[in-house]
């Protein structure tokens, strides 16, 4: 049977960002992952096929803490979470990397500080084709390289909201995003500015997602093999070592080998299988500490029509330390991609007909709040004897969260029009529940400690000479801004490290 130099199990942000940094070396690297590479169909952009009929969604169900089945917001294909995210690319601000006061509690220092990842934000945001203007956000952390690419403009509806709030001081900033459009000069570019973009798969492979931008030119590389449809069951110990992984592929058995094994299931599914596989866990902290931010999607309806077609392009973090209320950090906000009726469906009286919600959609401007969970050793992955997955978690810093809600509706109240079509207080807010583990971070934390963490520094586990861990798991705290360039900057970091 062939060895490796190294297996990465899964192809999303983490495990498809590092095999893109290691394909050059040389180094004979096998990608396993449990999805297939997902299909160019008109469903890719259908609102019905994507939300209501969960065209995408995984079969597998999960528990949550009473054992209740849910069925888990999270994708399994070449590319991983990607393939659907946002792309809203962020970094962590300096504070986030420092012990931070919350009004639920302490948000944990991390063990390197913003000087180590800085350079790999760079790379990332170059790999990633991320748009933005540096300084434009007062809460960013200093960088003197700009971004790689322009921001992207905002379209007339947003630009109005734009004036209105930078009229009335509000520090409005253009949200990084990961894409691959040249406004410029539009028949060079990949991106169309469509209306399908956040939440959803791209047809003409625009989107920075972790299979078109390193997948696929990592497997250009005669040393770099993918196998696909391939799910990781369990990592064989041996002295100290992982010599081997037992996956499953179409349902055939088979045992691969390597000399090292790096991890990127996304963070619940990577301290499962280390559960399941009974290594890595001498502080009993697998699973443990897992974070996924409390989020709400917020759906402002406004007397004026919203034309616009790619909208998430404007963030505001003015909230994000505190508040002229708020001493303590309530958090980030951004719009989301744009609001159809089928998103709506879940959240409208159940009499609502068709056409209103058709009105509906067509006159709301939906917005994305972020503020942070904290990390709780009672908030983790199980897994049960049948090797089901049990998520154990019950929301804190609430506080934040509610302050952090108020704040926008002021914010809402100043962009738009004050006559709404539906009264004035209509709002429709939903806070992500806990099927929601877009953002799942803090399973496996990293630290100087063995005692109180998983990994090292380096995100090798303290127990295994030759086992790391590059998804979303090692955060010792979430933050208030979405993960992905996190996840990524910190794929490329490991992968300088396993390069040398
Ligand atoms: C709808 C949506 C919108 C989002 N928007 C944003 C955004 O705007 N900005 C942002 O920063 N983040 C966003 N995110 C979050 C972002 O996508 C994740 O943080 C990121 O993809 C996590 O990277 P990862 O490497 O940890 O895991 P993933 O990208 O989830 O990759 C894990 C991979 O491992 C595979 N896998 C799992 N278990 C196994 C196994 N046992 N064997 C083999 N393979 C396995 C999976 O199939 C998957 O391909 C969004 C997520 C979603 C779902």
């Amino acid at each position: 049977m062939d060895k490796f130099d190294i297996i990465i199990i899964g192809s999303g942000a983490g495990g498809g960002t590092l095999a893109h940094k290691l394909a050059p070396t040389g180094k004979k690297i096998l990608i396993i992952e449990r999805g297939d590479y997902l299909p160019r169909e008109k469903e890719n952009w259908q609102p019905q096929s994507v939300f209501t009929l969960g065209h995408y969604n995984p079969q597998e169900k999960w528990l949550d803490k009473s054992d209740k089945e849910f069925t888990p917001g999270t994708h399994y294909y070449v590319g991983g979470n990607t393939k659907f995210y946002g792309a809203a690319l962020l970094r962590l601000r300096e504070n986030d990397f420092n012990e931070v006061k919350h009004f639920g509690g302490i948000s944990p220092a991390w063990p390197l500080k913003y000087a180590d990842f800085q350079p790999y934000y760079l790379e990332a945001e170059k790999l990633y084709s991320v748009h933005g203007l540096r300084g434009d956000d007062p809460t960013e952390p200093p960088e003197s390289e700009p971004y790689p690419s322009d921001p992207i403009s905002h379209e007339p509806c947003v630009q109005n909201i734009v004036d209105r709030l930078k009229k009335a001081n509000v520090g409005v900033f253009h949200l990084p995003v990961g894409i691959r459009l040249n406004e410029k000069n539009k028949e060079k570019s990949q991106c169309i500015r469509c209306d399908t973009c956040d939440g959803f798969p791209c047809m003409v492979d625009a989107k920075a997602d972790a299979h078109t931008t390193c997948i696929r030119p990592a497997l250009e590389h005669d040393n770099v093999q993918i196998l696909t449809r391939t799910m990781a069951e369990k990592l064989i110990e041996e002295n100290g070592e992982i010599v081997a992984v037992d996956v499953m592929t179409d349902g055939k058995p088979q045992r691969l080998i390597a000399d090292t094994f790096v991890l990127s299931c996304g963070a619940i599914n990577s301290s499962a299988l280390l559960l399941k596989s009974g290594v890595a866990n001498s502080s009993g902290l697998v699973g443990r500490n897992y974070m996924c931010h409390n989020n709400s999607a917020i759906v402002a309806i406004s007397k004026e029509k919203n034309t616009t077609h790619f909208q998430k392009t404007l963030g505001i973090n003015d909230y994000y330390d505190g508040g002229p209320d708020s001493d303590l950090p309530l958090g980030h906000m951004q719009l989301l991609g744009k609001v159809m009726p089928e998103m709506l469906m879940g959240d409208a009286p159940f009499f609502t007909p068709d056409i209103a919600l058709k009105e509906m959609a067509d006159h709301a401007m939906g917005w994305w709040i972020t503020s942070e969970d904290l990390p709780d050793p009672e908030n983790r992955v199980e897994v049960t004897d049948s090797g089901q997955i049990r998520l154990h978690y019950t929301e804190n810093n609430l506080e934040a969260h509610k302050r952090l809600y108020e704040k926008l509706k002021e914010i809402i109240h100043i962009s738009g029009p004050t006559t709404h079509i539906f009264p004035n207080s209509l709002y429709l807010r939903k806070k992500i529940p806990l099927a929601g583990v877009a953002h799942q971070v803090g399973t496996c934390r990293f630290g100087t400690d063995p005692k109180t963490s998983v990994l090292d520094t380096n995100c090798k586990a303290h127990d295994l000479d030759n086992l790391y861990v590059v998804d979303g798991s090692f955060f010792p705290s979430v933050s208030g801004v979405n993960p992905g360039l996190t996840i990524i900057a910190n794929a490329l970091r490991v992968g300088d490290i396993l390069a040398k």
